[in-house]
């Protein structure tokens, strides 16, 4: 019987779910398991326990066969420390998760923030070259970043945060404590604060395409911040290729068009954004990629 090589497993802990996975050797995802994320440090721990057990079991591997577990969560992370903080969504306010998951299964845990890890996942699953930067459009708006090969995890992990950028004129309250943040007009929580508490982007779509005010009003805030946040990452990182991931991109077109033309019309406005061929740079997460749990299980690399 000959032993498999190892293998590393990968997790990315939502508000409502986990996604976990075993990436072999190769960096193929070899099983793939989706489960209720439990709330708070003990739910959070227990949540990780479980996956990698059904993940052992799902694959035929023991944890002898599992060389790494890493694991994106959303809030801010120290990578070096492996603590999480202000994970509200999950009921976390400041967990030392690495160390304590260690504890319990025995094997090296890393922890990235979720979108660094999305964008660790789509830079190695659509082999991107150079530099990447990822939007994720979601329940929040924030980027992550890969450069070479390298994420980008900055000095106290709020690398991208760039959802509490305070620009715009609406003024609209933030939960940070700031008003006028980019997540108050182009977020999920944004659709569910301002436009309708459901916040379902299919009824804001047939809302907005029936001619009715508040929606079309909210799309348009949607498009118009979305494509102001890739202005301000292209004008920041030069990125090669801006990847759109995040549950708001199954908006499709009416988003996705939307956002290109918004940046073709300042481009036709502007000789200078004009040259920087904004729009061409985007690439869109494909449907179901488990970008967030694959960057997880690569993260041992850096
Ligand atoms: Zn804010």
């Amino acid at each position: 019987m000959t032993t498999p090589r190892p293998a590393h497993i990968g997790m990315d802990i939502g508000g409502t779910k986990t996604e976990a996975l075993v990436l072999d050797a190769d960096g193929q995802v070899e099983a793939r398991i989706s489960f209720p994320t439990e709330q708070g440090d003990e739910g959070v721990l227990g949540t990780a326990e479980r996956a990698i057990a059904a993940l052992c079991e799902r694959s035929g591997r023991t944890l002898v066969d599992v060389s790494s577990v890493g694991i994106g969560i959303p809030g801010q992370v120290d990578h070096e420390l492996g603590t999480v903080r202000h994970a509200y969504n999950i009921g976390i306010d400041e967990l030392d998760l690495a160390a304590r998951l260690q504890e319990r299964i025995g094997l090296p845990v890393s922890l990235d923030n979720d979108v660094t890890a999305a964008a660790i996942g789509a830079a190695h699953l659509m082999e991107l070259p150079g530099t990447t930067a990822y939007l994720n459009l979601g329940t929040g708006i924030a980027a992550g970043f890969v450069i070479d090969d390298q994420p980008l995890r900055g000095a106290h992990g709020i690398t991208g945060e760039i959802g509490h950028l305070a620009i715009d004129p609406l003024g609209r309250p933030c939960p940070c404590g700031q008003t006028g943040c980019l997540e108050t007009v182009a977020s999920g929580s944004a659709l569910k604060s301002f436009w309708h508490p459901d916040g379902d982007g299919r009824v804001l779509l047939a809302d907005a395409a029936a001619g009715d005010p508040a929606a079309v009003e909210a799309l348009s805030l949607l498009v118009t911040g979305a494509a102001a946040g890739i202005r301000l990452l292209v004008m920041t990182f030069d990125p090669h290729t801006l990847v759109i991931g995040g549950g708001l991109r199954m908006l499709g077109a009416p988003l996705l068009d939307g956002i290109r033309d918004t940046l073709d019309g300042w481009a036709d406005a502007s000789p200078f954004l004009a040259s920087l061929g904004m729009s061409d740079r985007i690439r869109i997460l494909p449907d179901g990629s488990p970008a967030a749990a694959v960057g997880a299980a690569l993260s041992y690399r850096s």
